[in-house]
C-alpha cells in the first residue's frame, strides 16, 4: 500500500486544487483556511482519498485573532465521478455535545450551467447531510469532524458544505430590496389608509468595513404624523429622510446576527418580517397597535467574513451594550441609541456628547486591557472629519421637538435573536427582579410562546440573576453587557429578552391548543417527535413571536389562550405566581439559607413573602438540577 500526503496548493485566494478536485472558499461567508490530502493507493482497489480541512478562527491572521472556529463553509468540485472522499474538518471548537445529539452539517448541490435539461432544479437548496458525521479528538488534541463526499457525474456541479444553513449579508440585502419594492412609500402619506402597510428601510450606521447596518420600521399608517424621527447622534449616514413619527403607538425592537455564525437568528427574523407584512388579520392588528423597529444583522462584517462569534476586532459585540463606542462598536452603539430614543421619546443629547468625548477616544467602555491596547491604533486611523460632519448633522434635531413622556416608556418589548449549540429547543433568557410582580411579568411572554410554537421549551428558559452577571470563560466579559441585561439597566424594561434557538433539534414538542375559532382552522396532525430544525422551523418561531405579542397585549381575536390550560392572561399570571411560590416552598424544604432581597409589592400573605424570599436565587439551582438530572431532582425535592 502506497500512502501519500501533502498540502493542497492554494492556486489563487480561496481556490485549492488537488488532481481533478477543486476546493473553493472564494465566496461570501465562506471559511476554509488550508487543505491537506491523504491518499492510499491499494492495488486492485480504488484510491482511498481524504481531505483534512482547517478553518480560520475569527479574525484569523490579524492581531485580533481569537479561538472561535465552529463555522465552516466551503465547496467541492470535480474528482472521478462516483468516488467517495472523506472530509475531516480539523480543529474546529470542540462541539462534541452538539454532535452527540445528532447535529449534522448541511449541503447543497449547484448543478452549474451545463445542466440545461433540468433548469428548474438549478436553484440549489440546502439540506442536512444524510449520514451521521463522526467526531474524535486526534493525537494533537484537535477536535475532528468527519463525513464523506461523493464526486458527482456532472463535472460542472459544485457541492457546498456548511456548519449549518448559511444566510449571507447579500441574501439579506436582496430580501430587503424585495420588500422595499413591494411596499413603496407614496410621496404624500395622507394618501394612505390607516390599514396600509408602512415599511421603511434605512441604514442606521455603517459597519467598521463600511457595510450598511439596516433598520426596518414596520407598522400601519394609523397614528402616523408628518414629523420625522430624530437623526440620532452620529447615526443615519445617508441623506434619506428619517422614518415618520407615530403617535400613541409603542415600539417593539428586535435584532439578530450579533453573533455571525448563529444563522437561525436570521431565519427567525425572516419569519417575523414575512408575517408582519402579511395579509393575516392578526398581523394587521399588530401593525395597528405597534411600531416594529428591526435590525436584522448587527454584525454584517462577521457574517460576510465567515466568522462564528466576533466582529472584525475580535469583540463579542453582545458584551458591549452598556457603554458601546460609535467608533468601535457602531451597530451596538446604534442599537442602544435607538432603544434610548424610543424609551424616552427624545434623544439624550448632552449625555451622548459627553459620553462619546471619552468613549470614542479613550475607549472607556471596555473592561479588558488587552483588547483596549489592540484597539487604540485603529482609532487613530479613523476619519475624524466625517465623524464631526455626522455630529453636526445630528445637532439639527433637538429634544424640544419631542414630547417628554416622563416615566412612561415608549418601548413595549425588546428581543435579541441567537443560535445555541448545546441546549436543545427554542427558549428565552429573561432578567431577574427583586419583586414578584416583575418576575411574573417577565415570564408571561415566554409562557405564551408555548401555546403558539410547538418547539418552544419553557423549561429551558432562564430568568436567574446568575445568568445576568456570569462572565465569559475566554475574555471574562460579563453578560451584564448583553443586549437583554443592558436594556433593563438603562430603560427598566421588564420585557427584555434573548431568544436562543438550538441549531439541531428540541427535546419535546408542545401541545398546541386550538384557536378560539378552531372550526375554521385546518389542524395538521401534530407529531410528538421533535423535528430536525430547518429554516422553515425557525421562520415559524418568528411568526409565533409576533402572535404571542398579540396574546400578551390581550388583542388576539383568535387566540389559543382560551383553550389552553391557562384559560386567560389572568389565569396564566396566577399559575406563574403559584409556580414561583411552590418552587420557593420546595427550595425551603431543601434547607436553603438564601437571603435574597425580594420586595413584594402586591397583596400576598406574610407566609408567602417568606417563601419568595427563599426562592429567588435558589430556584435557579433547582431548575438546573431538574434540567440535567430530573430523577435526582424529583427525590431531592422531598
Ligand atoms: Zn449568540
Amino acid at each position: 500500500m502506497n500512502i501519500t500526503s501533502d498540502v493542497v496548493p492554494e492556486v489563487q485566494p480561496g481556490v485549492f486544487i488537488h488532481n481533478s478536485f477543486t476546493i473553493l472558499s472564494n465566496f461570501e461567508s465562506a471559511n476554509l483556511a488550508r487543505v491537506k490530502y491523504v491518499s492510499k493507493q491499494i492495488p486492485g482497489i480504488d484510491e482511498d482519498l481524504e481531505f483534512h480541512l482547517w478553518t480560520n478562527p475569527d479574525c484569523g491572521g490579524t492581531e485580533f485573532e481569537c479561538n472561535y472556529k465552529s463555522w465552516f463553509y466551503f465547496a467541492l468540485k470535480g474528482g472521478t465521478p462516483g468516488m467517495h472522499v472523506r472530509l475531516n474538518i480539523v480543529s474546529s471548537n470542540n462541539q462534541s455535545k452538539m454532535y452527540s445529539q445528532g447535529m449534522t452539517p448541511v449541503f447543497k448541490v449547484d448543478l452549474g450551467k451545463t445542466d440545461k435539461s433540468s433548469e428548474k432544479f438549478c436553484k440549489a437548496s440546502w439540506s442536512r447531510i444524510k449520514e451521521i458525521p463522526t467526531y474524535q479528538i486526534n493525537n494533537n488534541q484537535e477536535f475532528v469532524l468527519s463525513f464523506s463526499h461523493r464526486a458527482l457525474k456532472n463535472i460542472e456541479a459544485t457541492t457546498y458544505y456548511a456548519f449549518t444553513y448559511p444566510y449571507t449579508y447579500t441574501e439579506l440585502c436582496n430580501s430587503l430590496s424585495f420588500y422595499e419594492k413591494q411596499f413603496p412609500l407614496s410621496s404624500d402619506i395622507r394618501e394612505n389608509n390607516e390599514t396600509d402597510i408602512y415599511f421603511y428601510r434605512e441604514t442606521i450606521v455603517k459597519s467598521l468595513e463600511n457595510r450598511s447596518v439596516d433598520l426596518l420600521t414596520i407598522s400601519s399608517f394609523k397614528g402616523i404624523s408628518e414629523e420625522r424621527e430624530c437623526r440620532l447622534f452620529g447615526l443615519f449616514p445617508e441623506d434619506k429622510p428619517r422614518s415618520f413619527v407615530f403617535k400613541n403607538k409603542k415600539v417593539i425592537i428586535m435584532s439578530a446576527r450579533v453573533h455571525p455564525g448563529e444563522t437561525p437568528s436570521s431565519f427567525v427574523m425572516n419569519g417575523l418580517i414575512k408575517y408582519l407584512v402579511s395579509k393575516d388579520e392578526q398581523a394587521n392588528i399588530l401593525r395597528q397597535n405597534y411600531v416594529f423597529k428591526l435590525i436584522p444583522m448587527l454584525n454584517p462584517d462577521g457574517v460576510a467574513r465567515g466568522f462564528y462569534r466576533t466582529d472584525t476586532r475580535g469583540c463579542n459585540l453582545n458584551r458591549f451594550y452598556l457603554k458601546p463606542s460609535l467608533k468601535l462598536h457602531p451597530s451596538i452603539y446604534a442599537a442602544r441609541s435607538l432603544i434610548l430614543y424610543h424609551h424616552f421619546g427624545y434623544e439624550l443629547r448632552d449625555e451622548l456628547i459627553e459620553e462619546n468625548s471619552t468613549s470614542i477616544f479613550c475607549n472607556s467602555s471596555d473592561n479588558n486591557d488587552e483588547l483596549n491596547a489592540k484597539m487604540k491604533p485603529t482609532i487613530l486611523n479613523n476619519d475624524v472629519d466625517s465623524f464631526n460632519a455626522l455630529l453636526k448633522k445630528s445637532q439639527s434635531c433637538t429634544a424640544d421637538s419631542f414630547t417628554n413622556k416622563g416615566l412612561d416608556s415608549g418601548l413595549y418589548l425588546y428581543v435579541d435573536f441567537h443560535g445555541h449549540a448545546s441546549k436543545k429547543g427554542i427558549f428565552m433568557y429573561g432578567n431577574n427582579f427583586d419583586n414578584i410582580v416583575d418576575n411574573i411579568e417577565c415570564m408571561v411572554y415566554p409562557t405564551l410562546m408555548t401555546i403558539n410554537n410547538q418547539n418552544f421549551h419553557y423549561t429551558s428558559c432562564n430568568f436567574s440573576k446568575r445568568n445576568m452577571y456570569s462572565k465569559d470563560k475566554k475574555f471574562g466579559l460579563s453578560k451584564e453587557g448583553s443586549g437583554r441585561v443592558a436594556v433593563l439597566k438603562y430603560t427598566g424594561l421588564v420585557r427584555s429578552y434573548t431568544l436562543e434557538c438550538n441549531y439541531n433539534t428540541g427535546r419535546f414538542v408542545n401541545y398546541i391548543p386550538p384557536k378560539v375559532n378552531f372550526v375554521s382552522e385546518r389542524r395538521p396532525i401534530q407529531s410528538v417527535i421533535p423535528p430536525k430544525f430547518t429554516p422553515t422551523v425557525f421562520e415559524q418561531v418568528g411568526k409565533s413571536l409576533a402572535i404571542s405579542i398579540l396574546d400578551l397585549s390581550n388583542l388576539n381575536p383568535n387566540s389559543r389562550l382560551d383553550s389552553s390550560e391557562f384559560k386567560s392572561l389572568t389565569g396564566l399570571r396566577e399559575i406563574l405566581r403559584s409556580n414561583i411560590i411552590n418552587d420557593c416552598n420546595r427550595t425551603r424544604r431543601l434547607g436553603s439559607k438564601s437571603t435574597s432581597s425580594i420586595n413584594i409589592d402586591t397583596p400576598i400573605t406574610s407566609k408567602q413573602v417568606n417563601l419568595v424570599f427563599y426562592c429567588n436565587l435558589k430556584c435557579y439551582s433547582f431548575y438546573m438540577l431538574l434540567e440535567k438530572h430530573p430523577f435526582q431532582a424529583f427525590f431531592f425535592s422531598f
